[in-house]
């Protein structure tokens, strides 16, 4: 018997995911291009400790290892290993989180998002997501037909939340509330009063909030852990996302978590279908689940070297965007992210594409995050060396000298 003939019409993708953009890997296309021409390519674009001179402590990795040569090399519970999910409760202990309804293991903080918002946003609902912002949100929400209700972060008052703009923004079909705190892109910490005034927000319009606290042990200036937002308020429905990527050098590992607090006989349903979505998708990975005990109760020796490198990293990068004309920088204030603001002509795409071509460092244009109207950035991590970051920005400095013979515009 003949088979059909093979059709011919292209295959059309998801129309909903028209607009996705994963703005800080998108741009690796051309450096990739540029380092196969042999061109030397600075990356400061990526996230990950363990590109640069950070190592993972060594007793996670032995916890793990013995995990896999034990066997447990099987699926693990959809929600978790009881060794993970108790440690996590001690953690929420010692973080002041009350009234813990549920945790669950997540194959990192990406899925903790993907699994909070899905099980609880349907489409054309929207979700308050900070802006700047960091772009795992927007794509979760445009995989479910949802939308991304920006609300702007202050560059002029420390990048802190602008409170009268978020709450203008709550609608009849907001569901939830994004607190990135310390915050990715911008290294920032919010105060107290502000995260107060979050939390009253949220109870006032019945909002999860959803609290990515992934850098709260990446402090550089003040308490380490940086309190949990869920810790103001024991009533108050929080989704609190952490993981092992950044704090605990193993982004690789893919092991995150998420922990729900607050009222409990208002969660029953949605903690239910966050089960049923962790049930579909089987299970995390396991024996590096047998790391998170270790991590969040073994020594954190590593802790404080991390937090002076970073700092003494986070000085240099400040010292620079001070010598070089049309650079401004708030000082980041935790984690590894720089976000200067370009006060020079033209916008911070063809800023960061020329920059790449003609000096071979890798940033991200500050559009790919969201910014201020009006304003252009860069987000710069600077967790690599001190050399790397100085040569770095020497090549940053010729290159503006260069394009823009040093004049800087005034733009604010
Ligand atoms: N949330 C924020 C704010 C991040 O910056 C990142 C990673 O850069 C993630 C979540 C994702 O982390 P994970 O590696 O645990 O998926």
């Amino acid at each position: 018997m003949s088979r059909p003939t093979l059709q011919t019409r292209k295959i059309v993708p998801a129309e909903r995911l028209a607009n996705l953009r994963y703005a800080i890997r998108d741009i690796e296309g051309i450096a990739d291009e540029l380092s196969a021409q042999g061109k030397e390519i600075l990356r400061l674009n990526i996230g990950d400790p363990l590109q640069f001179d950070y190592t993972t402590p060594p007793h996670m990795i032995e916890a793990v290892v013995k995990a896999f040569e034990q066997g447990k090399n099987g699926y693990a519970p959809s929600d978790g290993i009881p060794e993970a999910i108790e440690a996590i409760r001690r953690e929420a202990e010692r973080k002041q989180i009350r009234n813990v309804q549920a945790v669950i293991v997540t194959e990192g903080v990406s899925e903790g998002i993907e699994i909070s918002l899905s099980a609880l946003v349907n489409p054309g609902e929207n979700v308050l997501i900070p802006c700047p912002e960091y772009p795992c949100y927007s794509a979760v929400l445009k995989k479910i037909s949802a939308e991304a209700n920006l609300y702007q972060l202050s560059e002029e008052q420390g990048w802190e939340p602008e409170i009268e703009d978020l709450a203008r923004r709550v609608n009849s079909k907001t569901r939830a509330l994004v607190v990135i705190n310390p915050n990715n892109p911008i290294g920032a910490v919010y105060s107290r009063q502000t995260l107060t005034r979050i939390v009253d927000l949220a109870r006032e319009h019945g909002l999860v909030l959803i609290a990515d606290e992934i850098y709260d042990k990446l402090s550089l200036e003040e308490e380490n852990p940086v309190p949990s937002l869920a810790s103001l308020d024991s009533e108050v429905q929080v989704v609190t996302l952490n993981g092992l990527s950044k704090s605990y050098l193993v982004p690789g590992w893919r092991v995150g978590w998420c922990i729900v607090s607050g009222e409990g006989d208002l969660l029953g349903p949605y903690i239910e279908t966050m089960n049923k979505l962790l049930r579909a998708r089987l299970s995390a990975g396991h024996a590096e689940q047998f790391a998170v005990p270790v991590a969040l109760d073994g020594n954190q020796d590593h802790l404080p070297e991390v937090r002076r490198k970073l700092k003494s990293r986070r000085d240099l990068v400040l010292r620079w965007c001070e010598k070089i004309p049309g650079l401004r920088c708030v000082s980041p204030r935790a984690a590894f992210y720089a976000f200067p603001q370009l006060q020079l002509e033209g916008n911070d795409t063809d800023f960061t594409k020329n920059l790449l071509i003609e000096t071979g460092v890798l940033l991200v244009a500050g559009s790919g995050f969201g910014q201020p109207p009006g304003t252009h950035h860069f987000r710069l991590v600077y967790l690599a060396e001190e050399t790397i970051l100085d040569e770095a920005f020497h090549r940053i400095q010729a290159f503006v000298e260069q394009r823009y013979s040093g004049n800087a515009i005034q733009v604010d």
